[in-house]
């Protein structure tokens, strides 16, 4: 008989075993963490997830030296700045990454609600939520595990993340949640990889260009995103809402 479980249990079997892992491997560094994880706890059941940001490429560099067959899911939103998509293949190349995943909105959501493009400007969640948070739900499904770039010293959002935590039914690993800017510059250079071509015009934080602009040096680098607005996160880093899985017909 097979024992079909509910998704509250499922996630909250996922707390638990983040809970666990965290008491047990919290302190490893983003190297021995990425290792464990790819090659122990989730052989062929975990993805990176990239935006191919400002600071991207010290994750999928560290990741390509563990397993360049690692899925990396990009989620490409359609309003991502040419230049961006120009250094995803470029670093993709470089690195040798061979499952490289470009995600897209299901056509029928923007058919509907966004056919003018701009639904980001009458309504950035609801954007985000059809953009970004429903087609990455739908890659991940069939993996147990992520990966995600975040860092602590991003905004004060992110104070206090976690080496695992869990995310629904899955968990989601924070390698860099401790890195410091000098340390990602420093990564940088000792492996020669190349910058985001923003980065030298003034961009700290790389999304769609709708929602992106120059950020002071001396600001949050993600002040720079969703500017004028209370908006700090796409809403990839929560659960999409039951009204959110409409029409994807997602449970
Ligand atoms: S960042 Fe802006 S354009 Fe991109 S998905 Fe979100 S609201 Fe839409």
């Amino acid at each position: 008989m097979t024992l079909r479980l509910s998704n509250a249990e499922l996630n909250r079997l996922a707390a638990e075993r983040a809970w666990t892992f965290e008491a047990r491997y919290g302190r490893l560094g983003a190297e021995a963490a990425l290792r464990l994880a790819i090659r122990d706890l989730f052989p062929g059941r975990i993805a990176l997830v990239s935006s191919f940001g400002a600071e991207s490429a010290v994750l999928l560099d560290m990741v390509a030296r563990i397993d360049p067959a690692t899925p990396v899911i990009f989620l490409d939103t359609g309003k991502h700045f040419g230049e961006t998509l120009h250094y995803r293949d470029t670093l993709a190349t470089r690195l040798g990454l061979t499952d490289l995943r470009r995600v897209t909105p299901a056509p029928i959501d923007l058919a509907h609600e966004d056919a003018d493009g701009l639904l980001f400007a009458r309504d950035p969640d609801r954007c985000c939520a059809l953009r970004k948070t429903l087609p990455l739900k739908d890659a991940l499904s069939g993996f147990e595990a992520w990966i995600t770039g975040r860092k602590a010293f991003q905004a004060a959002t992110r104070a206090g993340l976690p080496l695992f935590e869990s995310d629904g039914p899955r968990i989601k690993i924070n390698p860099l949640r401790h890195w410091r800017p000098a340390w990602l510059a420093e990564h940088f250079a000792r492996h020669d990889l190349p910058s985001h071509p923003l980065e030298a015009e003034g961009y700290r934080s790389i999304g769609c260009y709708s929602c992106t602009a120059r950020s002071a040096p001396e600001a949050d680098p993600r002040s720079g995103r969703w500017p004028g607005l209370a908006k700090t996160e796409c809403g990839i880093h929560r659960e999409a809402r039951p009204s959110e899985s409409r029409s994807l017909g997602i449970q």
